[in-house]
């Protein structure tokens, strides 16, 4: 059995980001306590009952780096022996604002060795509009500080399409993360969710049309790989060796334990999550059924959202069969188009056919 992947989710944040609709709440010296009791009981708990073992630790959010490195170094440690965690990749994602407080020696010395640290702009003006709290100096600080402490696998979250955002300004973000010599840089179109202020608001925002979010996403795409960030997924780009070990597993559609309020899971072909809520699952409710998962269709949607596609052979593995031949039929409709790229045995998305990922994969797998 193939070690699984473990994913924690922190449920705070000082402040709401008001274009953000992950589950989160502040923080206060009671609930972290009550938290962390029960991540490291759930640890224990579901890592006798599934007997499995884990090699990659994920802390995202909400905001991970609220937590004290000590809190995050017991946990750590319950994963340790719960999962016989060993010689993993232990991403912690970090915010800018709170990184002054972080003690990146401690977190190296119990086991953190990989960070996303949330930048989104390199442009004051376009961090204000985020509602961000940090500046572009608090971030750049961040950066250096845990490089100065030996951390050398660090990503940056950039956001793309962001009102007032030109190309200029876009191309002074990706050249700032290439010169701060991080290993990985996920950008993101920004996408305006139902029931956040930004949503609200949306008809005082000056929010970018379908065409122009186009433009920003390929320009984003070629100026990355001239920078050497090789795109291996729809919104990820890494330098070569410093792919994400944790979010493949999700894109592979391989196992992972998500423990924390929000957290989904997919163990043993089936689907769950916890309740979007910390008392409920302090209180150890029960989670929530989402079905089967693992399943060849999904399989093939998950994986057509890397650039490395669906390919015979890794379908075989999985399914002791070849890829159906209507993939490749409906596939073919979108080739001259520029949309997909094909081989007797893969099926790959090209960048334009990325930009419509969601439609042109349900066409393909129809
Ligand atoms: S800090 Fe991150 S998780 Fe928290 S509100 Fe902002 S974007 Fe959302």
């Amino acid at each position: 059995m193939k070690p699984i992947g473990i994913y924690i989710h922190v449920p705070f944040c000082e402040k709401k980001c008001p274009y953000c609709n992950f589950y989160s709440i502040a923080p206060t010296k009671e609930l972290i306590a009550s938290y962390k009791n029960r991540i490291i009981d759930e640890l224990y708990l579901l890592g006798k009952k599934l007997n499995r073992t884990a090699n990659t630790l994920y802390f995202g959010g909400g905001t991970p780096s609220i937590l004290a490195a000590e809190t995050i170094g017991e946990i750590i440690s319950a994963a340790k022996s719960a999962f016989k965690l060993k010689s993993s990749e232990v991403t912690l994602e970090v915010n800018p604002t709170s990184a002054s407080k972080i003690n990146f020696d401690k977190l190296l010395s119990y086991g953190v060795n990989r960070l996303s640290i949330g930048l989104q702009s390199a442009n004051e003006n376009e961090l204000q509009l985020l509602g961000r709290q940090h500046t572009v100096q608090m971030a750049r600080n961040t950066v250096i500080t845990a490089q100065k402490a030996g951390l050398n696998n660090i990503s940056l979250d950039l956001m793309l399409a962001i009102p007032e955002q030109t190309l200029e300004s876009l191309f002074y973000s990706i050249e700032f993360c290439s010169e701060l010599n991080v290993q990985h840089i996920s950008a993101y179109l920004l996408k305006v969710e139902n029931g956040t202020p930004y949503f609200l608001n949306k008809n005082h925002l000056n929010f970018c049309d379908d065409n122009s979010q186009s433009q920003f996403y390929l320009a984003a795409c070629k100026k990355l790989e001239e920078l050497g960030f090789l795109q291996y997924e729809i919104s990820n780009f890494s330098k070569p060796g410093y792919k994400s070990q944790h979010n493949l597993k999700y894109w592979d559609a391989l196992e992972y334990l998500g423990l924390g309020p929000s957290a989904h899971s997919f163990i043993n072909k089936k689907r769950f999550y916890c309740k979007n809520s910390l008392t409920d699952f302090i209180n150890a409710s029960p989670t929530i059924d989402d079905g089967f998962g693992g399943y060849e269709e999904e399989y093939s949607l998950l994986r057509l959202r890397l650039t490395d596609g669906l390919n015979n052979e890794l379908f075989f593995n999985r399914f002791k069969k070849n890829i159906p031949k209507r993939y490749f039929e409906n596939a073919k409709l979108y080739e001259k188009p520029g949309l997909v790229t094909l081989t007797d045995s893969s099926i790959k998305l090209t960048k334009p056919g990325f930009l419509v990922s969601n439609e042109l994969i349900s066409r393909i797998i129809l």
